[in-house]
């Protein structure tokens, strides 16, 4: 059997950014990485994010009063939130969960448990980055949400939770956001800038990059699906594809919205469910553009000038893994994007729509699974995948090798709900 520290075969179930961050820090560490996913790497939810690592996200997406405000939202068909109705019965466990999350106490909690994760997020992929000479991709642009008048004052208290959690940030009146962002609407005349925060102008690029980095290193992958993780009878984990079988000395779990069954199989019940996103295109015809990923706050969209073309995403649309997208929702932005940034054109190309695993309480779970401690859970990254990939990444190897994590992870654990 190999020792505990390292020359492990691990391998990876998930080449998103959190499987392939992981994958890269582990082989670092000296083990054997395989990583199986049925797709490409970086073409599952990674693919079409905004490209934002924010590394103030200490805020739960549930908030307190948030149930006050539900039902205009749910009756409002421009709201960034939807559900589809019919999976209403499936979701009812999760969103009762997720409205626990919000209590003020828990809300204060969460934030306290997110920020050692979140402050590094950007460290740690710099780590990555120089270690593996990627160049290019990822530049600290910081991270932007504009508002008017009256949608800056409704934020006051989020701005006090970041206060009371040290998130560093500015508050820009409207000539400051002018400078910053030229060619926005001047009917934008605050907001909330996080200097620290960096983005990936191409997030399937960063991807590519970590996948290549762990191609160099030795690491294999296989275009497979998992159809099961057992546990043999000395104690290795046995991966489960259309291939056949196959044991390992180590399995990370780290399969996005799609883990619940396998978390499943290692004894683990956790609330894992999705919250959809869409993203589309629009071509900038003329004007400045925006310079970093900015959430205008009165739409609740975000505009992300990619390499390619200005990414708005969009929505958190509550209807499971399996129901066909709808991007009506998305399509009616396109005009409100053209009047917050003129110059955009009216023809969206390139829709997409994407999976955010998300747990009701806004955490990922990063842990031994119940079954065995071979098994590592890394999922469930909701809205911050991107951004916690790296820090996953050293968690999991931390627990690999038995050091005591930098991170706290208690918190974490599949155990908690
Ligand atoms: C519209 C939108 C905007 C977002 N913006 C941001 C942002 O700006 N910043 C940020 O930090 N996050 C953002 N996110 C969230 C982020 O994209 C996700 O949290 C992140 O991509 C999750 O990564 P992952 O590796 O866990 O999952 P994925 O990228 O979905 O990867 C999981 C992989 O597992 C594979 N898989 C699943 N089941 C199996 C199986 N049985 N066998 C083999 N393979 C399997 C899948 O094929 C997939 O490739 C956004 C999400 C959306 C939808």
């Amino acid at each position: 059997m190999s020792s505990g520290n390292s020359n492990n075969d691990i391998a990876v179930i998930g080449a998103g950014i959190v499987g392939l961050a992981t994958a890269l820090t582990l082989q670092q560490d000296g083990h054997r990485v395989t990583l199986i996913d049925q797709r490409d790497p970086g073409m599952g939810t990674s693919f079409g994010n905004a490209g934002a690592i924010v590394t103030g996200a200490v805020a739960p997406v549930a908030s307190p009063g948030l149930w006050r405000k539900l039902p205009k939202m749910l009756t409002n068909p421009d709201s960034y939130l939807s559900v589809r109705w019919s999976y209403l019965p499936r979701l009812m466990p999760w969103l009762w969960q997720f409205f626990r999350a919000g209590t003020p106490e828990n809300v204060e909690r969460i934030a306290r448990e997110l920020a050692p994760l979140v402050f590094p997020a950007y460290e740690a992929h710099q780590a990555l980055m120089r270690r593996h000479g990627i160049e290019g991709i990822v530049r600290q642009v910081g991270w932007l949400k504009i508002y008017d008048q009256a949608g800056f004052d409704a934020t006051s208290d989020d701005r006090a939770l970041l206060r009371r959690h040290g998130v560093r940030f500015d508050e820009l009146d409207a000539d400051e956001l002018r400078q910053l962002e030229p060619g926005l609407n001047r009917r934008y005349t605050h907001a909330i800038f996080q200097p620290g925060s960096a983005f990936a102008s191409t997030p399937l690029k960063l991807s590519q990059a970590y996948a290549e980095a762990i191609r160099r290193g030795g690491g294999s992958f296989k275009k497979q699906t998992v159809q099961g993780i057992e546990i043999g009878a000395d104690g290795r984990p046995v991966v489960v594809t259309e291939a056949g079988r196959a044991a390992c000395d180590r399995v990370v779990v780290a399969a996005g919205a799609w883990s619940k069954n396998l978390a499943a199989m290692l004894g683990a019940r956790v609330p894992l469910d999705t919250e959809r996103g869409y993203h589309l295109y629009l071509e900038r015809k003329s004007g400045p553009g925006v310079g970093r990923p900015t959430l205008v706050g009165d739409h609740g969209f975000v505009l992300a000038p990619m390499a390619d073309g200005v990414r708005l995403t969009f929505g958190v649309e509550l209807a499971g893994v399996d129901a066909p997208p709808d991007f009506r929702r998305i399509r009616r932005m396109v005009p409100r994007a053209q009047d917050v940034l003129p110059g955009l054109s009216g023809e969206p190309q390139r829709e997409w729509l994407g999976y955010r695993p998300s747990l009701p309480d806004s955490k990922p779970v990063i842990g031994p699974s119940p079954r065995s401690e071979r098994v590592t859970f890394a999922f469930g990254h909701g809205h911050l995948g991107l951004t916690l990939s790296a820090v996953t990444g050293r968690c999991v190897a931390d627990l690999v090798a038995k050091r005591k994590p930098a991170i706290p992870l208690e918190p974490f654990a599949a155990t908690r709900f």
